[in-house]
């Protein structure tokens, strides 16, 4: 069998720990053996970083501006133990954040579906996708602590200095708080475009979600950008079949509970952080959970949402078993791999994507799986098998299907 050609090079962004041990494998078992591909390699391994001061992290962002799709092995983000640790010169910045800010993008998290591991919802039949807004709020706001009696005021001063709105906040009559926060409209607008293409692209619905009747300027902002949005893109969300509807937040939340799930569900900042967390568990194991980073002239990278797992990589170093799922992070791959195929214009290597996908979850539905996912399943036969044997597992049903 010759191997399929992938026309563009795709971006890799190699990373550390037990997922450096697995991506290695990933490329071995089920890039190499079956593509004609081009892959341009970026090492945003810890140490890289270090030696090129995180340059190799922008020159990745730009690499996947210039071809439009990357794939990312998850790194670590340093702090004062890994400075140690690595022997670092600084504590370099999230290699996320930083791509995130060159491509402008919005994240995008979705939980992989298997049927012998049943949600924590009933209804949920279906994956729910979240975006979260990554800007402002509560996340860069200013806070003050007041000691007594006195007043605060929020203060508008125009770029020439005229003072334009004072707005008493509260006149506290003791001790309390109070902040303030801000966010932009490019940024909100840059958001709402990255859910749209983000649900055209997966041909899934959008539910969007905010406070406007509480919140009337600061919450309706997100709800007006949105809803022009909408109506911009109705005839693209016409011909996809998707649609797009705002909920106040409370309502939402009530909704999805009752919801059978296969929509994205566009989500400000804190809804989003505090959301993500909530439906990732619902849907079971952290191995199991997707991200792409869409930006809003369509870039996109994908990647596990999980870590670089190293209590696994601890007992990796120390020549023990680990049991470490590998799916999220080839599902990373299958995800960049559909998305170059389409936007190529090359069904066979879409199709490639789609079989490695399948024969992931008929092993799983199978039986076999990594110990993570051993209790959530309700299989009638399981078998555990170790990180790498449960690649080996997926690769046979992979060179069956592709037979
Ligand atoms: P983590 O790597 O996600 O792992 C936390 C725990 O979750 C693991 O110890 C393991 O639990 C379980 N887990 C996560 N992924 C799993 C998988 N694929 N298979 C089986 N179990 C899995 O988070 P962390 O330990 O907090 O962070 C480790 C490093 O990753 C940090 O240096 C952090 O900076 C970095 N990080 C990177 C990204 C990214 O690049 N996107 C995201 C988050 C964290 P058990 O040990 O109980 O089996
Ligand atoms: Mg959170």
């Amino acid at each position: 069998m010759g191997k399929i050609k992938v026309k563009t090079p795709l971006v890799e962004l190699d990373g550390d720990e037990m997922t450096r041990i697995i991506w290695k494998e990933i490329k071995d078992r089920f890039i190499h053996p079956y593509l004609d591909i081009t892959l341009e390699y970026y090492d945003l391994g810890v140490e890289y970083r270090d030696k090129t001061d995180d340059q190799v992290t922008v020159d990745s962002a730009n690499a996947i501006k210039k071809h439009g799709v990357g794939v990312k092995c998850a790194t670590i983000t340093p702090n004062a133990d890994r400075v140690k640790e690595y022997n670092l010169k600084q504590e370099w910045k999230s290699p996320n954040g930083t791509i995130r800010a060159i491509l402008d993008g919005t994240v995008f998290r979705k939980p992989i579906i298997i049927k012998n591991i049943p949600a924590a919802v009933n209804s949920w039949k279906k994956p729910i996708a979240i975006g979260r807004h990554a800007y402002g709020d509560i996340y860069r706001d200013v806070e003050i602590s007041v000691d007594g009696p006195g007043k605060v005021e929020l203060v508008y001063t125009d770029a020439s200095g005229n003072e334009k709105q004072r707005l008493l906040v509260n006149e506290f009559k003791g001790s309390g708080v109070a902040l303030a926060m801000h966010n932009l409209d490019e940024s909100i607008k840059s958001f709402a475009k990255a859910c749209f293409n983000y649900a055209l692209s997966e041909k899934i619905s959008i539910w969007f979600a905010t406070k406007d009747t509480i919140s009337k300027k600061y919450h309706a902002r997100f709800r007006d950008i949105f809803d022009t949005m909408a109506k911009e893109q109705d005839a693209a969300m016409k011909a996809a079949g998707i649609t797009y509807s705002y909920y106040l937040i409370d309502d939402a939340v009530a909704q999805i509970m009752k919801n059978e799930g296969g929509q994205l569900w566009a989500l400000m900042n804190y809804d989003g952080d505090v959301m993500s967390d909530m439906v990732a568990s619902g849907f079971g194991s952290l191995g199991l959970m997707t991200s792409v980073l869409v930006s809003p002239d369509g870039k996109y990278e994908y990647e596990a949402a999980h870590g670089t797992v190293t209590r696994h990589y601890r007992k990796y170093q120390k020549g023990e078993t680990t049991s470490t799922n590998s799916v999220a992070s080839i599902f990373a791959w299958t995800g960049a791999l559909a998305k170059r195929g389409e936007l190529d214009g090359t069904p066979d290597v879409v199709n490639f994507a789609h079989k490695l996908e399948e024969a992931i979850i008929e092993t799983i539905e199978g039986g076999e799986m990594t110990k993570d996912l051993l209790s959530l399943s309700t299989a009638a036969k399981k078998t555990e098998l170790d990180t790498f044997q449960f690649m080996e597992a997926v690769q046979k049903r992979l060179d069956a299907k592709l037979k």
